[in-house]
């Protein structure tokens, strides 16, 4: 699931069907590698609508979560700015930074005080990949008594 501000739709930076477009290529690129996203959820306002659902607010989060019913406790949630975390962090999601886009800031140096407790700082999308699958990944022992 995807959950993206979108302030330049509200003010008419861009049409619908360029974000459309954007949307169908990052579908596409990831089917390319087995990838899957479920769904985008998306805010068209800007920072002055004081809507619920631009990010830091945890509206879209909560969209996902009545959409698909499921408890977003717990569920790990990864972005490259603090208002991603924030959003997600307030739904009860598990934080994760990555140091590439707006992350980059952050690299070399602690993470500011604002941002979650608990924020878990990734390379990279792959390297946050390979965290989720490590974590994922059922002892041989489990497996083959169940
Ligand atoms: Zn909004």
């Amino acid at each position: 699931m995807v959950a993206s501000n979108q302030s330049g739709l509200g003010r008419g930076l861009y049409e619908i069907s360029a974000l459309n477009a954007i949307q169908a290529k990052m579908h596409k690129l990831l089917s390319a590698v087995g990838g899957r996203i479920d769904a985008i959820f998306y805010c068209p306002h800007g920072r002055e609508d004081g809507c619920h659902c631009r990010k830091p607010s945890p509206g879209l989060f909560e969209q996902i979560g009545e959409r698909f019913g499921v408890e977003l406790h717990g569920v790990p949630t990864v972005g490259d700015r603090l208002e991603d975390l924030l959003a997600g962090a307030a739904v009860g999601c598990e934080p994760h930074l990555v140091l590439t886009g707006r992350g980059a800031a952050y690299m070399g140096r602690p993470l500011p005080d604002e941002f979650p407790a608990g924020t878990r700082v990734h390379a990279d999308l792959a390297a946050f990949a390979a965290y989720l699958i490590e974590k994922s990944a059922v002892p041989k022992a489990a497996s083959a008594a169940g």
